[in-house]
């Protein structure tokens, strides 16, 4: 339980409660801050704002704490005005206007009022106005601090101690305009709420639909990766060739991903876990070894998350949906991908045995049967996948079942590390939405792999992985001898495989793809985060959402 003593309530956390409750708790209780450009620029203008005030020597910047509001903040400029002290705010949009009249936003006249009760309990003198600038339309708002304003900023303070005690989130806020300017839009999915609440409602896309930083993979022999300023520089072995570039700064990168041999220096590494950049760990062979995340995620969406999973009917109720989600779109695959040509008998029959286990499965009212189906399915979708392969790809390409640990022909090899692949893609999601990627609901916790990134694995493995396996193997893509190392008992990726299985997988994720349900387009990488916020969703605001996409 948070006290006041340990943690006042912050005096921005009432401008954004004054906001939207909702975002008050993702903000301050969730702790998920996102700064997107409006933030980063409301932060170079109050650079801006320190550095007039220092040169024309007339402002303090102003940060106090009281015990007894159980309140704490940090006023953009103080003034004093014929001895009496005057609160400044700086904002860089635009006035509340009224008629001719421009008036303060009330979320703005709460924060100043809040810094003006700090000001007083400091100074021991009341303040009775406080004064706002607009930047967008230079308007300053000389704003009285009434005893109602007062009344109502005291109410809001102990509003906000009453919402962060809750475990429970706040709903979408009514009003759809507010969202469209929110930063916390693409956490919140509103829209995608009011799209299941409202039939026919047209969702706005207020969710990224690019990824917006680079995944650096490295690989090489004894490649070394270390600090250099503000960036990462990669020095490759002596011996190798030098290709591509070698310097990433460090606010273009999402995550660094090693593979076999590569060291990375103790510097780099605290470097990036301040940064909040994940660095990923994967063998030789081509296995994900681990991760380090900094993002830990917090309390309230962990618990969250144990109670939902701990459920046997919210449990039976994800595996239903996530099974059916995941054979639909294996058979929908199957049918796309022999559509051209006649059938052969065997695909037929296939096609037709798939159609009935996922008819049993809808109708199946255990977790047993449904594993059941989904098995059986698996194996007839594993079958068929060699009668997709083009006759002129040569036999050594083609699948002799499916084999894992160890892979022993060169499509199990290539397949198993584009899943290694999307195992580190799905575990990444999971930690940025602040789940514990260890406690699942339809993997049983039997290896190192953690069960909720194995659960929403099976959603993205056909789109994300056999797809462009096959299509890469049709068209001719891999060199028998040179992709890979070969041996009685087992094959992997050379090191020149790795680098084509990489590049196929990370052009897979920045292919775009239209959500069939929500009706608008995002790319791959940006749908896995969706789906787990999706899947937090259904045990923290709304059910529903999670695993109806589908492919084509
Ligand atoms: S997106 Fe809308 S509902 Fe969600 S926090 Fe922002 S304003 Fe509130």
């Amino acid at each position: 339980m948070i006290t006041e003593t340990d943690n006042p309530v912050r005096v921005m956390g009432l401008h954004s409660l004054t906001y939207c409750e909702r975002l008050y708790y993702l903000e301050e209780v969730e702790n998920i801050l996102i700064a997107d450009e409006r933030v980063y620029a409301g932060r170079n203008f109050h650079e801006e704002i320190r550095v007039d005030n220092q040169d024309i020597g007339r402002v303090e910047t102003f940060e106090y704490t009281s015990e007894k509001l159980g309140l704490t903040g940090k006023v953009d400029r103080l003034q004093k005005r014929d001895g009496i002290w005057i609160p400044y705010e700086h904002k860089i949009g635009r006035s509340k206007t009224i008629g001719k009249e421009k008036e303060a936003w009330e979320s703005d006249a709460i924060q100043v009022t809040a810094y003006a009760f700090l000001i007083e309990e400091a100074s021991g003198r009341i303040i009775e106005e406080g004064r706002i600038k607009y930047r967008r339309d230079n308007v300053l708002v000389k704003l009285e601090l009434t005893d109602q304003l007062r009344q109502k900023t005291l109410g809001t303070i102990e509003r906000a101690k009453r919402i962060r005690a809750e475990v429970h989130r706040p709903p979408v806020t009514e009003n759809a305009n507010l969202c469209v300017r929110c930063s916390l839009a693409p956490v919140c999915l509103p829209e995608e709420n009011r799209s299941l609440e409202m039939e026919d409602y047209e969702a706005a896309r207020l969710f990224v639909p690019h990824r917006e930083k680079e995944t650096i993979h490295i690989t090489g022999y004894k490649t070394r990766v270390s600090k250099k300023g503000e960036a990462i520089e990669i020095i490759k072995n002596d011996d190798e060739v030098k290709t591509g570039k070698t310097k990433f700064p460090v606010n273009e990168i999402e995550s660094i991903i090693l593979h076999g041999s590569v060291s990375i220096s103790a510097q780099l590494i605290a470097f990036l876990s301040w940064q909040k950049i994940p660095i990923h760990w994967f063998s030789m062979g081509g296995s994900y070894i681990g991760g380090l995340n900094s993002n830990a995620g917090t309390p309230q969406r962990k618990i969250r998350q144990y109670e939902a999973l701990t459920d046997g009917k919210i449990r039976f109720y994800l595996t239903k949906k996530l099974a059916i989600g995941k054979c639909e779109t294996q058979l929908r695959y199957i049918l796309r991908a022999t559509r051209k040509k006649e059938r052969a008998i065997s695909q037929m029959e296939a096609i037709d045995a798939m159609r009935q286990n996922l008819k049993k499965m809808t109708e199946a009212d255990n977790v047993d049967a449904i594993r059941g189906y989904e098995g059986t399915i698996a194996r007839i979708y594993h079958q068929i996948i060699p009668t997709l392969l083009l006759s002129e790809v040569p036999n050594h390409m083609f699948p002799n079942g499916r084999t894992k640990r160890p892979p022993k022909d060169r499509y199990n090899a290539i397949q198993s590390f584009l899943y290694s692949l999307l195992y580190k893609s799905v575990f990444q999601a999971i930690i940025a939405v602040g789940l514990d990627p260890d406690f699942g609901f339809y993997h049983t916790p039997r290896s190192s792999a953690s069960p909720l990134v194995l659960d929403l694995m099976e959603l993205f493995r056909t789109p994300i992985c056999d797809i462009p396996l096959v299509g890469s193997v049709n068209r001719m893509s891999w060199d028998i001898k040179d992709d890979f190392e070969v041996t009685n008992e087992k094959v992997w990726l050379s090191e020149s495989g790795r680098k084509k299985a990489i590049a196929i997988y990370e052009t897979r994720l920045n292919d775009t793809w239209k959500h069939p349900v929500m009706g608008y387009s995002l790319t791959y990488y940006r749908m896995i985060e969706m789906e787990v916020r999706f899947l937090e969703k259904e045990w923290s605001d709304q059910a529903g959402l999670f695993a109806r996409a589908r492919l084509r």
